[in-house]
C-alpha cells in the first residue's frame, strides 16, 4: 500500500511536474506496479498514476472492472471523437467536474514485461487513461472542467478502511458514482 498524494498534502508539488520515462522495466518498477494495483483497489479507484503516489515516472495503471491494465511510458498516438462526462481524482478528495475528453484513442507504451503494446481504448477506458497520462504531464482534471465548475461529491465513510476508501473514485464512471 502507498500512500496517495493529495493537493492538500505538503508534497502536492510533485502533482505538478512532469514525470520522467522509465528507462526499462526493472524489478524495482515491478513492485511500484503492484502496489499502485493494490492502492488503486483499496482507494476504489480505477486509475492511478505513479506521481499520484510520490514516484515522478511515466507509469500508469487503470482498472474498469475489466481486469488491471499496466502502461510503462504511455503515449497517446491518436484521438477522436468526444466525450462529455463526470471525472473526479483520489489526488482532489470532495471535487468532481464535467470534462471533455476524447472518445477514442490509440495509446502505446509497455507492459510490466517490458513487452512493447498499443491499445485502443474508448469510452470509459480512454477517458481513465486519459485523466492518468495528464498526471504524467502534471495536468489535473481540474484543469479540464468545463466552465472551471466543480461540485462537491460526498462519499460513504466505510469505517473498516483506511481514509483513502472515503475519497471519490479515481475518475468516475457511467455507474452513478458521481
Ligand atoms: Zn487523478
Amino acid at each position: 500500500m502507498r500512500r496517495i498524494i493529495t493537493i492538500h498534502d505538503p508534497d502536492a508539488s510533485i502533482l505538478r511536474r512532469r514525470s520522467r520515462p522509465a528507462p526499462r522495466v526493472t524489478r524495482e518498477i515491478r513492485a511500484l506496479i503492484r502496489e499502485m494495483l493494490e492502492t488503486m483497489y483499496a482507494s476504489n479507484g480505477v486509475g492511478l498514476a505513479a506521481p499520484q503516489v510520490g514516484v515522478p515516472l511515466r507509469v500508469i495503471v487503470a482498472d474498469i472492472g475489466k481486469g488491471p491494465l499496466v502502461l510503462v511510458n504511455p503515449r497517446i498516438v491518436r484521438r477522436s471523437g468526444e466525450q462529455v462526462g463526470p471525472e473526479g481524482c483520489l489526488s482532489i478528495p470532495g471535487v468532481a467536474g464535467i470534462v471533455k475528453r476524447a472518445r477514442r484513442i490509440v495509446v502505446t507504451g509497455q507492459t510490466q514485461n517490458g513487452r512493447k503494446k498499443t491499445l485502443i481504448a474508448e469510452d470509459l477506458l480512454a477517458r481513465v487513461i486519459l485523466h492518468e497520462v495528464d498526471h504524467l504531464n502534471g495536468v489535473l482534471f481540474i484543469d479540464r472542467v468545463e466552465g472551471g465548475m466543480l461540485y462537491t461529491v460526498e462519499r460513504e465513510e466505510k469505517a473498516a478502511r483506511p481514509m483513502s476508501a472515503s475519497l471519490p473514485l479515481g475518475v468516475m464512471g457511467d455507474d452513478g458514482a458521481v
